[in-house]
C-alpha cells in the first residue's frame, strides 16, 4: 500500500494530471481504508487515464489487481460528453451517488428522505426477527434503546436526518415496545411522549429528542409529567436493586396507574364489564385492586403477618408511600416489605389474569406462599432466615 500511495503521489507532480476541484488543497487523489479504495480526479480523459495507469503500475507490481465487476465510477458535475468521452474509454461502469460504504450511503449532499429509508428497512428488519420471540416489555425496551436507536445514532453522527425518518423510527419502535410486532394492533400504555425524556429523567425512557434550534443545556422536561417522574423515578431506582425487569416496569405501570384495568378499557370505548373479577363487588380500578379488594387484601395481610407485621392494608396510595419510606431503609424487614409488596402486586395481577382468561386459578393462600417463596428465593442469607424463622 505504501508503494500505491507513492505511484499516486508521482501524480502531483505530472502536469497533465488535474486534482479533482474539492481535493486540489487538501492534495489528495485518493483514499483508503481496508480493502477499498477511492480515488479522486477531474473529469478528464487524460487525468482519469494517469490515475488508472498509475493504478495499474501498482498491480502489476504487487499482483493486486481491482474487481472490475465491483468497481464503479461516479461523476459530479460533469457534462454528458466528458463523460461518454471518458467511459468510453475505460471499462468501469457508471453509478449514481450515494453509494453504500461501512453501512451508511455516501454522499456530498444533505440526505433526502429516500436515501435514508434504508435505516428504516433496517430497523424494521431487526424489529421482525426479534418479534417472532416472546419477549418481556423490558426487554423489549431495552433492545430498544439498545440496538434500534444505537442504530439510529450510529447514522445521526453522520448525517442531519429528515425530521419524518426520526418519525418512522419512533413509530416502528413504539408499535415493537407496546405489541411486539412491527404493525399496531394495541393501545400503548404509556403516551410515548412520557417515555421520550433524556435518559436520566426515569429508566422508562428512550433518550431521543429534537433539538432543532433548542440550546442543549437548557432543554426542559415537559412540566406536565415533573411530579409524576419525580414519583416514579425515586420508586423506580430504588426498586430497581430489589426487583427483577419485568416486575419493574409493572411496578412502573402501577405508580403511573397505566394498567389495562377495566375503567381504563371502558374510558377507551371497549365494552366490558366494570367489575372487579375477583370479588365480583367493587368497580375494578388500581386502588381497588391493590388492596381494597378483599381477596387482595387477604393476600396481603397473610404476607405482612409472615414477616412480623400486624395490620391490614391502607390502600394503594398509602401502601405505596409506605414502600418509598421503606426504601430509603436497610432493615431486614424493610427490605422484605418492598420485595413483598412488589411479588405481591405480580402475583395479584397474574391471579386475576388468570380468572379473565379462564385459566387455573389459585387459592389465596397458595398465592401468599408463592409471594414468599419468590422473596426467599430472590432475597440474601439473611432475608431468608428471618421469613422462615417468622
Ligand atoms: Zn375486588
Amino acid at each position: 500500500m505504501e508503494y500505491l500511495s507513492r505511484c499516486m503521489n508521482q501524480l502531483k507532480s505530472n502536469l497533465d494530471f488535474n486534482f479533482h476541484p474539492r481535493c486540489e488543497k487538501l492534495n489528495i487523489t485518493h483514499l483508503m481504508f481496508a480493502d477499498d479504495l477511492l480515488l479522486f480526479a477531474r473529469a478528464d480523459k487524460i487525468s482519469v487515464k494517469l490515475l488508472l495507469d498509475a493504478f495499474s503500475k501498482f498491480s502489476s507490481a504487487s499482483g493486486l489487481e481491482a474487481n472490475m465487476d465491483k468497481s464503479n465510477i461516479y461523476f459530479g458535475g460533469a457534462s454528458v460528453l466528458d463523460k461518454t468521452d471518458i467511459l468510453a474509454g475505460e471499462k468501469i461502469s457508471e453509478a449514481c451517488l450515494p453509494f453504500g460504504y461501512l453501512g451508511v450511503p455516501l454522499s456530498s449532499k444533505k440526505m433526502s428522505y429516500q436515501q435514508c429509508k434504508p435505516l428504516v428497512d433496517k430497523i424494521l428488519a431487526r424489529a421482525k426477527v426479534w418479534s417472532t420471540k416472546f419477549l418481556s416489555y423490558a426487554g423489549r425496551l431495552f433492545l430498544i434503546k439498545t440496538i434500534l436507536f444505537g442504530m439510529q445514532t450510529f447514522w445521526c453522527q453522520i448525517f442531519i436526518l429528515p425530521k419524518r425518518i426520526i418519525k418512522e423510527v419512533e413509530a416502528y419502535c413504539r408499535c415493537f415496545l407496546w405489541t411486539g410486532d412491527t404493525a399496531a394492533s394495541k393501545k400503548a400504555l404509556v403516551a410515548w411522549d412520557k417515555l421520550y425524556l433524556p435518559r436520566n429523567s426515569s429508566s422508562w425512557s428512550v433518550d431521543s429528542f429534537y433539538m432543532k434550534g433548542k440550546n442543549p443545556l437548557q432543554v426542559p422536561t415537559p412540566g406536565s409529567v415533573l411530579g409524576l417522574l419525580k414519583r416514579f423515578s425515586t420508586i423506580e431506582r430504588l426498586f430497581y436493586r430489589l426487583v427483577d425487569g419485568t416486575k419493574l416496569l409493572l411496578m412502573g405501570n402501577i405508580a403511573l396507574v397505566r394498567l389495562y384495568t377495566t375503567d381504563r378499557l371502558q374510558a377507551w370505548g371497549i365494552q366490558c364489564t366494570d367489575k372487579c373479577v375477583m370479588c365480583s363487588v367493587g368497580k375494578e380500578t388500581v386502588e381497588h385492586l391493590f388492596f381494597d379488594c378483599c381477596f387482595s387484601s387477604t393476600v396481603w395481610n397473610k404476607v405482612l403477618l409472615q414477616i412480623g407485621i400486624h395490620g391490614s392494608s391502607t390502600g394503594f396510595a398509602s401502601e405505596l408511600h409506605k414502600v418509598v419510606k421503606r426504601i430509603r431503609k436497610t432493615g431486614v424487614v424493610d427490605k422484605l416489605y418492598v420485595m413483598c409488596f412488589t411479588e405481591a402486586i405480580y402475583s395479584i395481577w397474574l391471579a386475576r389474569n388468570a380468572v379473565i382468561f379462564k385459566r387455573p386459578t389459585k387459592s389465596i393462600e397458595n398465592i401468599a406462599r408463592e409471594i414468599l417463596f419468590r422473596v426467599c428465593c430472590r432475597g440474601s442469607e439473611e432475608l431468608r432466615s428471618r421469613l422462615l424463622h417468622n
